[in-house]
Parts: structure tokens; sequence; C-alpha cells
């Protein structure tokens, strides 16, 4: 087994969420695969990194890469020995104490001490946050930091870009001293601990809810693939289960099959637990005739939203869920479809054209299906709010939008569907020849990729083309998938 000298601060965190995790980042990193998704965030999360340290006042940027460690911390002994009137705000400098290296976002120096600023691409403090900033504390302060004050900088969410290139005001900065004060004496027995764990064997830990919290670990995929496989429906399918789910576990229950129903507390559960343990669907009988009842026009409606730390467009906010695309499908009484279809990849602002495009396809008459209404007539008021001259039409829109998600939950559940009613999960099981299996763009998250991807000045015009394709399968499926589920049960 490979000796390991140090350790960092994201391995004190690990280890904090599970002694497993941390001893396979120590030992077996070629195990560790982050999604996609995962990598995005954590570019995303970069890029505001760097802006804060603009928006922070500037610096001094101890530049060593983080592999190289010896480096940054000669970098960082050199440049406090400066004054600090020369050098007030140093970022990424690093530290080591007892075997813990860490690299702080910033470190401002004053004349009562140190301010020790972490900075997080979220909207507040986070409870992992204190521990971050704790672990660094304890290390800045054996390394000899006079470190008096620390707080987060964080995404402050009422920012609205205004003006060109002017990011004021989207850094918020909040103090954290007295909460990472209370954690600092427990961080050595911690370290203490952590460091047994990665010179020992690896620990023999299960999955569960902890490799979910605070954060997805990147080996689920290798722990899984060494436990037995699960039961074919695990109590884990139940839907808003958490304190359920803690009891059935300590009462020894896995297999949903196998809990009396006297154990489930909602009829919900209790529908999908007789549904898994009999294999066969049920609807409550209700559903033809509440479908058959929608009038004519009918407005099969999906959007996808992209959303931005850093806005990109003038008068957006942070985190923003911005419309790009939708796909719309008009079905008349006589049974005919006509599909209406937006995307703009052209990297400028799509609202406007949205707002002019969305209105048209689904004009002033008919209810507008969609499933889960709370996103998308979420998205028309905030346009609403946003496009005051088109408030009106905009608002009777989202009136007007019916939620199929809901009354596909009331009336029906597949065992297939192992307690989703994401469409995706519900479709296969009504209309089998209808797949997202085969698309390259599959889910949302995989669209706001695309999307970025296709908007990216360095994308090749082939790859664009390619893109555009794949966005526009994707979300075309979703509105003739709503189509399908209606029909299925009112042809
Ligand atoms: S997947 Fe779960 S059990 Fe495995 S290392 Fe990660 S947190 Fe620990």
């Amino acid at each position: 087994m490979s000796a390991i000298r140090y350790l960092s601060k994201s391995r004190v965190q690990s280890g904090r969420q599970c002694h497993r995790r941390l001893w396979l980042e120590v030992h077996r990193r070629s195990s560790l695969a982050w999604s996609p998704q995962a990598q995005a965030r954590l570019d995303a999360g970069s890029r505001f990194g760097e802006l804060a340290q603009s928006l922070l006042g500037g610096g001094l940027l101890i530049d060593a890469g983080h592999q190289e460690a010896n480096q940054a911390l000669a970098q960082t002994a050199a440049a406090l020995t400066r004054p600090a009137s020369e050098v007030p705000r140093l970022f990424e400098p690093a530290f080591e104490h007892e075997g813990v290296r860490v690299r702080v976002d910033a470190l401002e120096r004053g004349p009562d001490g140190d301010r020790l600023v972490e900075v997080k691409s979220t909207t507040g403090v986070k409870e992992p946050y204190l521990w971050d900033c704790a672990i660094q504390t304890w290390v800045a302060r054996g390394a000899g930091r006079p470190v008096r004050s620390v707080a987060i900088g964080h995404v402050d969410s009422r920012f609205v870009y205004r003006s060109e290139g002017d990011y004021r005001g989207l850094l918020a900065v909040t103090d954290i001293t007295a909460q990472v004060e209370a954690l600092v004496p427990l961080v050595a027995d911690v370290v203490a601990l952590l460091k047994q764990v990665v010179a020992g064997d690896e620990p023999a830990i299960a999955t569960g809810a902890h490799c979910s919290t605070p954060y997805d670990c990147p080996f689920l995929d290798h722990c899984a693939s060494q436990e037995p496989a699960p039961p074919a429906f695990p109590i884990t399918v139940l839907p808003r289960a958490g304190k359920l789910l803690e009891r059935l576990a300590a009462l020894g229950y896995s297999d949903l099959t196998q809990v009396p129903d006297t154990l489930l507390d909602s009829e919900l559960h209790r529908r999908i637990a007789l549904v898994s343990r009999t294999g066969t669907p049920w609807t409550s009988g209700a559903l033809p005739d509440l479908l058959a009842s929608l009038p004519y026009p009918r407005h099969y409606l999906d959007f996808e939203t992209v959303s931005f730390i850093i806005p990109r467009w003038l008068g957006t906010r942070p985190f923003q869920a911005l419309p790009f695309q939708f796909s719309c499908h008009t079905e008349a009484a006589d049974g005919s479809l006509q599909h209406t279809g937006f995307l703009d990849l052209s990297g400028a602002a799509p609202m406007a054209d949205f707002v002019e495009a969305v209105l048209a396809a689904v004009g002033r008459v008919g209810p507008i299906l969609v499933w889960n209404r709370g996103f998308e007539a979420g998205v028309l008021r905030r346009l609403a709010a946003d496009f005051p001259r088109r408030a009106t039409e905009l608002e009777a829109a989202a009136d007007r939008m019916i939620d199929l998600l809901p009354i596909y939950r009331e009336h029906y559940y597949h065992p297939d569907q192992r307690g989703s009613w994401s469409i995706k999960a519900v479709l296969p099981t009504v209309a089998p020849d209808l797949d997202y299996g085969d698309l390259a763009v599959s889910d949302g998250q995989a669209a706001q990729l695309a999307y970025q991807e296709a908007i990216a000045p360095g994308t090749p015009p082939e790859r664009h083309t390619e893109l555009r394709e794949q966005l526009e399968r994707y979300c075309e499926l979703d509105s003739l998938a709503m189509v399908q589920l209606v029909r299925h049960w009112a042809p």
C-alpha cells in the first residue's frame, strides 16, 4: 500500500463523509468517476472563483498549481515576508500543519489579524462549508497565521446583471467566524482519525444515504459493483420517504415486496408496494374519462432552460432558468397533430424570441398540457415580469396549463416506474416504441450541457449541427410523449 504524507482539505471533507471514500481517493483514484454534469458544476464553480478574486478587490495570486504543493508553500511564505501594506490580500495561499495541506481562496491581512474567505458558487452558507473553513483555519493558525475572522463569499441571488462586464454585487460575503470557531477545536481529532483510516485497509462500509450526503460520491459505481445485487424493488423506490426508509431499514427491510402494509403510512406507498409485489400495473379507472374530457385544441408543451452562475445576458440573475427551446404539439379535435419547435443556439439572449414564438404556438384557446406545471408556469411568469408588454398573454398561457404529472400520479402506476413519475419513467410503460434510451441528449441537464457547448465560440460547425439535431430530437420527444400518454387512455 502506498504511503501518503499529507491530507488535503477536500480529503478531510471526503473522510468526514465516508472513511471508505477517503481511502479510495488516496489508494484507488482510478475508480473515481465524475459525471459530465458534476464536472460541469466544478468548472462553473471555478469560473465563479476566478471572478470572485476581482470582486474581492484583487490581490496577489499564488499561481503554483495544485499539484505543486512545495512551490505553493514557498511562494506563500515569500509573499508573507512582504508587509501587509504591499500585499494586503493573497489568493490561493498554501499552508501546512500536522500533515494537512490547504489552499485558501483568499487571505486578507489586517492590522488585527487575518480574514480567511472561502468562495462558494452557491447562494448561501451550508453546513459543510463551516467545516471547510474550520479545517483551513486550524491549518493556517498551525502554520502561524493570526486568523481572526472567517467568511464565505457566495453568490448573491438578488443580483441583476445591468451593465456589460459589471458584476459588482454578484458576490456576497457572510461572516461565519462564530460557527467556525465552534468547530476548530474538533479538527485535530478528526485529522488524527482520518490518518489512521488512510494507513489501514479499505474500510468495509456499505453504500447508503451517506453516498449522496452532503455530496454525491464519485465511487458509487465502484462500491455498488462489489455489493450483492439489490432486490428488484428495494425500499428506496418509495418516493418522499426519508424517515420511513430509515425506520424500515432499522427493522431489517431492504425488499419492498416483503414490507407489510401496516408499516406503510400513505395510500401511495401502499399502492407502490402492492404493484411491486404483484407485478400488475394499477389504474384508478377514472383516467380515460379524465383525459378524454380535455377540450381541443390541446397544446402539449415542453421547455428547455439554461442557468448560469455568472449571468450571461443583461437583465438576468444568477441561477435564473432561461428558456432557449420549446417543443409544442397541437392536437385538433379530428386527431391531426401539428408540431412547432423553437431553438436558439446563436448565443444571444433567446428569451425575447422565445416569448413571441411560444405565444404564437399556443394561441389563445385550449389547454396547455405540461409535465410538471410548476416548472413551465414558473418560466412563463418570470418572462411575464421581464417582458411587461407580453405579460398579460404570458400570464394567461400559464393559467391555461394543465399538469399531467399529478393526474398520472393519482390514477396510474406501473412496476417499471420504480417509484418515479418522471416522464421518462412513465412513457415506456404505455408507449414502449417511444424511448429516450438511444438519445444522445436524454434529460434536462444533458440539454443544458449541449446548449452551452453549442454556443461556445470554439465549437466547430459540424458539432454545432449535431448538437442542434440532438436537442431537437430530445425536446420533440418530450412533447410527443405527452400526446401518447393522453392518447393511450383516450384515443
Ligand atoms: S460510494 Fe458510498 S460507501 Fe462507497 S466510498 Fe462513496 S460514500 Fe463511501
